[in-house]
């Protein structure tokens, strides 16, 4: 059975979806990348879903994408006498280095690095924004705050710092543990959290060497003002609408939802939307009409992907979310709106080879009906370029590479197969033809666009297109 629909889902897996039968049933119901949140859970929960993930790829024969999202600089308060403590509007809030267990008048915040970044008048946000504190005066080791909007703080409450920008590099020590973990395991895909700076990216990169692809989730305000930098230097990014709602006003999350989607696709880097996408399906079997809208503007606006978290994490629900996702996704890309809104961006095509093809090839298989564009590739930049194009017929991908297969899972309309490479042209046609058959994208008597690089077996050399009969 082909996957019909080009926007891809990511599933957060948890304790509700830990088991081999659960996930291939999220995956049957449409997720095509899989996120381990290190956030949560030890690391033998997670090599223990890494390995029934990649149990059920090879039981359905098809790759899988897995993303490892690390935890970031979360920053927390520490622990209050009695678990909690309630701050009255209006009153005076300290906050320091000493680890005591805090009252209404004080608790520690054990991170230096905060009093130092602070500037007098600075917010500090907590419990995801409830709580709200502004800074007064500061000192390398406290910050004395005004509550301006009081409630009830309690143990290891996170805290946000909307407006500034920390010294802090978005992989703490735990972060670097887990991302060796999480290499050695062998993810696809390894997502930053609270990336300030394009500097954070690159130094990912490093530690990273090629092993994954590099996501930046985009949840602070210091990088939507680098934006397109950050987009550049990493190879796919997340519109984080948990941390970003938080950070930003929330009626500037809509506008930079798109902005962020909309840079993203000109450059050719795959984009996730995430959060509260259908968050009451936490509890209940059906999404408000409201969420059901959300995931399909996130659709319509051409997203590769988007994402469910709790939903499918420790939801009630975790399979009828992502059903529910799927029929959201094919009921916009069936839209007679749908392409008229997705090609109301443009995507000139660079001046190379491979762009020059790509953009010929969706030409060519929209003016003579093609069923399919089938794109060889070794290192996947090809069809991520194909599927920048966001063509309307599907992309198959032939890879010799089974991890590029894993990682292409997350872009547009892209469905990766693994074979191995071809010798010469006629091998070339014959293997396009047979598994753009096989996988159902094509009957015989259809016709398919397929571009390669000739020599054969050379990275990097996107240079031929061809049209071709399925026999
Ligand atoms: P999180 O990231 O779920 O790891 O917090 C996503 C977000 O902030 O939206
Ligand atoms: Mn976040």
């Amino acid at each position: 059975m082909p996957r019909l629909c080009s926007t891809k889902i990511v599933a957060t897996l948890g304790p509700a979806t830990s088991d081999p039968a659960t996930i291939r049933q999220l995956y049957e119901a449409g997720a095509d990348v899989f996120r381990l949140n290190f956030s949560h859970g030890s690391h033998e929960d997670h090599r223990a879903r890494h390995a029934a993930l990649r149990a059920v790829e090879t039981e359905i024969g098809h790759p899988i994408g897995i993303l490892m999202d690390l935890q970031g600089p979360k920053l927390r308060v520490g622990t209050f006498a009695g678990g909690r403590a309630t701050l009255e509007t209006g009153a005076m809030f300290r906050l320091d280095l000493d680890p005591a267990p805090g009252s209404a008048e004080r608790a520690n915040l054990p991170h230096p690095e905060i009093f130092a970044a602070l500037a007098d008048g600075a917010d500090l946000l907590v419990d995801d924004g409830k709580l709200r504190l502004r800074v007064e005066s500061h000192g390398p080791d406290f910050a004395a705050c005004r509550v301006v909007t009081g409630g009830t703080i309690s143990d290891r409450k996170g805290v946000n710092v909307p407006g500034v920008v920390l010294p802090i590099s978005p992989l703490t020590e735990k972060d670097r543990r887990d991302l060796s973990f999480g290499l050695e395991l062998g993810v696809d895909w390894v997502a930053l959290s609270f990336v300030q700076r394009p500097e954070d990216i690159a130094e990912a990169r490093r530690l990273v060497q090629g092993r994954a692809g590099v996501l930046a989730k985009l949840e602070k305000p210091s990088a939507i003002q680098r934006l397109e930098e950050i987009i550049e230097l990493a190879d796919a990014v997340m519109v984080a609408r948990g941390d970003l709602g938080v950070e930003m006003p929330p009626e500037t999350v809509p506008g930079t939802q798109k902005r962020i989607v909309r840079l993203s696709r000109r450059a050719g880097k795959p984009v996730i939307v995430a959060t509260q996408m259908l968050e009451t399906m936490i509890s209940s079997p059906t999404p408000t009409r409201a969420e059901a809208s959300d995931v399909a503007t996130a659709v319509y606006d051409g997203a590769d992907a988007v994402m469910l978290s709790a939903e499918t994490a420790s939801g009630r629900y975790p399979v009828e979310a992502v059903t529910i996702m799927e029929r959201i996704i094919e009921s916009v890309e069936h839209d007679p709106h749908y392409r008229p809104i997705m090609d109301a961006v443009e995507a000139e095509p660079e001046r190379t080879a491979a762009d020059a093809i790509t953009a010929a090839a969706r030409q060519v298989a929209h003016t003579v009906g093609a069923s399919a564009i089938v794109t060889y590739t070794t290192s996947g930049s090809t069809t991520l370029r194909a599927a920048r194009e966001r063509p309307d017929v599907p992309i198959l991908c032939l890879t010799e590479r089974l991890a590029t297969a894993r990682r292409l899972m997350l872009a547009w309309g892209v469905h990766p197969v693994v074979t191995a490479d071809v010798r010469s042209f006629e091998e070339m046609v014959s293997k396009a033809c047979h598994f753009a058959k096989a996988q159902g994208f094509a009957r015989s008597g259809d016709r398919v666009v397929i571009t390669a690089g000739v020599p054969f077996g050379t990275p990097g050399a996107t240079n031929v297109l061809r049209l071709a009969w399925v026999e």
